[in-house]
């Protein structure tokens, strides 16, 4: 069924890492409005796609495909000082750190929302005003 109607149970505004992730855990019963300032969400994004751990598990919850988008597992850190005199290594034997695919990933959240989401690009959203609403 595709959401024609003005009205929507929930608004959310960009349809980044959060957006798109919220956006996922949001009943099938809600009619959703996805909004972004951007004309396209195949841009690269301002990240270099390094998620910690954490990250990874909260987001697998959400979107298990994440495995599929990473396409690096960080063990080994190393600094090296501005005058290449003191360094610095740390290194783990399971990895803390991924290195994902940031605009690949952010393009494969973005195709697979359910039909209750109906995105809309270009949309800056420049106000909200609040309501009384409760959505319980
Ligand atoms: C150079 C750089 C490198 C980074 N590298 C990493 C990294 O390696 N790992 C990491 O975890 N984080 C990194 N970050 C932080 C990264 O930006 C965030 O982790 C991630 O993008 C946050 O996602 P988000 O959805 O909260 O915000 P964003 O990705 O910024 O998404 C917000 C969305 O909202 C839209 N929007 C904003 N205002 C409006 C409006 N008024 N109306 C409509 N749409 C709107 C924007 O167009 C955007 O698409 C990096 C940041 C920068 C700048």
């Amino acid at each position: 069924m595709l959401v024609k109607s003005n009205s929507y149970d929930i608004i959310v505004v960009g349809a980044g890492f959060s957006g798109l992730s919220f956006t996922r855990s949001i009943g099938k019963e809600y009619k959703v409005l996805l909004l972004d300032r951007k004309d396209s969400l195949q841009r690269p994004y301002e990240s270099t796609g390094l998620i910690t751990k954490g990250t990874r598990n909260l987001l697998e919850t959400l979107f298990p495909e994440i495995t599929d988008y990473i396409v690096n597992k960080i063990t080994t850190l190393g600094l090296v000082s501005p005058d290449l005199t003191r360094k610095f290594y740390s290194s783990t034997v399971k990895p803390w750190i991924y290195s994902t695919s940031t605009s690949d990933l952010i393009s494969r959240m973005s195709k697979n929302l359910t039909l209750n989401i109906e995105t809309r690009l270009g949309s800056t959203v420049s106000s909200i005003r609040r309501t009384n609403r409760d959505l319980r």
